[in-house]
């Protein structure tokens, strides 16, 4: 085990939280958990069912009822997700190697992962604090305010794409409201999140304020959202898995916040900037190792400059380096689970058909084992095609050619997602109108996928129900009970 890749302290297995306690399965059972660069198992997870989330569930229920959390000041539970920021920030390098070890993410892209996941916890620590609420007189006949109130047990079921930064951005304002947690990771990658009970517990969180359990989605995952006392759930995953938990949900009427799948076009209209639009593009697809809920999987681009536009992407999409995520100068490592990366090349085969391949197309050369996927890029790809409808969530892109600005909306908003959308013009008037048309919950006009905490984020049509981000996140964490006093 001297391999430089391989994180030293690695666990042998990794267990679930529960009021304060790392404990196994009421059952014992575990679940194994692969390296992506070998699939060989390299440490086994207990593989929860209902029994473990019902004890998850009392845990955070008690701590809820009977525990300080709710009932402290914003100001001291600040504090505590301060610390927790203070301590992700502080293991960053650390928390980085674990999370690219377990998911095959390129090591500098999980080192700025890490710091998002601080900053998540400092953002909504400071949000907290700043919170104003309504209040409203009517002269002399009344006054009304509303009181905020956290809810009770929230439930978090993250996906395995940037795992440990996507827990922040729930755990964060679900804890910074005085609700307690029970979280759910992906079964893909566990290991980052076995990190955050050390991290609690310096940081002073109070004891099974945060419960963890580790599982199957059909076990845990199910058992946590039909749990009567779990009044509200916060999903990030695949839209077929939002549909199945909204149905789940229905008799229990539970508030549900859900960041789904997207398709998310970039369109470049003639008169950007086409070197600029070209590397972004590229990273916006290619970075993550493709697997980004918001990455521009489909770019559309005006025909007058289709060809040059072609050229030029398909160059560099050659030059990305694609390599073993421990290296500090790999763009693209190796895709999560070979599960995945079966999905990612069964797309690649139906692109043979349906586009022209100008890169990539199938495994790098010179790495015989691991989930490495080339960056791919098909070309004339018509809109019914399977690759320019269906997320792939892999380095693949489908690239279309437009004549007019109503052909390159029309085409734009022709999947049944709704993420995220880029536009690339340098007319003014016309990438506002575009951003105000498209279907899209989150667009960037001439601009990388930057992030603004204060912001709305979230999707429309199949891309998600409800918005989180700043405010929004707060609203959805709390009951607002309004309080009348007639004068
Ligand atoms: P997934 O839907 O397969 O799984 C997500 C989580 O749900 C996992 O923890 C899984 O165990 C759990 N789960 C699965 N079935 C369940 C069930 N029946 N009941 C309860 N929980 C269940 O998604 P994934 O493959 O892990 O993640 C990739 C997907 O996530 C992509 O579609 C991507 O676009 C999406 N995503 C969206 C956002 C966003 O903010 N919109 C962000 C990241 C990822």
């Amino acid at each position: 085990m001297n391999d430089a890749r391989i994180p030293a302290d690695l666990p042998d297995h990794i267990q679930h939280y529960i009021d304060g306690a790392f404990v196994d399965s009421v059952d014992g059972d575990t679940f194994d958990v692969l390296d992506p660069v070998t699939n060989e198992t390299y440490t086994t997870a207990a593989a929860g069912k209902k029994a473990d989330i019902d004890l998850a569930v009392a845990s955070a229920r008690r701590a809820f009822v009977e525990g300080p959390w709710p009932r402290m000041l914003p100001r001291e539970r600040a504090r505590v997700l301060h610390r927790i920021a203070d301590i992700v920030e502080s293991r960053d390098a650390r928390l980085a190697e674990m999370e690219s070890y377990d998911s095959g993410l390129p090591i500098t892209q999980a080192l700025g992962q890490a710091r998002r996941a601080a900053e998540n916890f400092r953002f909504f620590a400071d949000l907290i604090v700043a919170q104003a609420d309504d209040t409203f007189k009517v002269p002399g006949r009344q006054i009304n305010y509303v009181n905020r109130k956290p809810i009770g047990v929230a439930g978090l079921i993250t996906p395995w794409n940037t795992p440990f930064m996507l827990e922040s951005w729930k755990l964060g304002p679900a804890l910074a409201t005085g609700n307690t947690v029970v979280l759910k990771p992906a079964e893909f990658t566990p290991l980052s999140a076995s990190l955050w009970a050390g991290i609690f517990e310096e940081a002073g969180l109070p004891k099974g304020v945060f419960n963890l359990v580790n599982g199957l989605g059909e076990d845990a995952g199910d058992a946590l959202v039909k749990h009567p006392d779990v009044p509200l759930i916060s999903f990030t995953g695949e839209s077929s898995t939002g549909q199945v938990i909204f149905a789940n949900a229905a008799p229990f009427l539970k508030g549900l916040s859900m960041e789904l799948g997207g398709k998310s076009p970039a369109v470049v209209f003639a008169d950007a900037d086409l070197d600029e639009a070209v590397n972004a593009t590229i990273f916006g697809v290619f970075s993550l190792n493709g697997e980004r809920c918001t990455a521009g999987s489909r770019i559309l681009v005006e025909r007058t400059v289709y060809d040059e536009f072609v050229e030029k992407y398909a160059a560099q999409a050659k030059r990305v380096k694609v390599g073993s995520p421990h290296d500090p100068t790999t763009e693209v490592g190796a895709l999560v689970h070979p599960e995945h990366y079966d999905k990612v090349m069964s797309y690649i085969e139906i692109g043979k058909t349906e586009g022209r391949l100008v890169a990539g197309g199938g495994r790098p050369e010179g790495f015989e084992l691991g989930n490495y996927v080339a960056p791919t890029v098909f070309v004339d790809v018509p809109p019914e095609a399977r690759i320019f409808q269906e997320e792939i969530f892999g380095p693949v892109v489908a690239i279309t050619p437009f004549d007019s600005d109503e052909e390159a909306l029309t085409l734009a908003n022709d999947t049944k997602y709704g993420l995220a959308a880029y536009i690339w013009t340098n007319d003014l008037k016309r990438a506002h109108n575009f951003a105000g048309a498209v279907e899209a919950g989150m667009v960037w006009l001439n601009s990388n996928n930057v992030r603004d905490l204060r912001t709305p984020f979230g999707g429309v049509k199949a891309s998600g129900l409800g918005h989180e981000g700043g405010y929004r996140s707060i609203d959805f964490y709390t009951d607002q009970q309004a309080v009348h006093i007639t004068l």
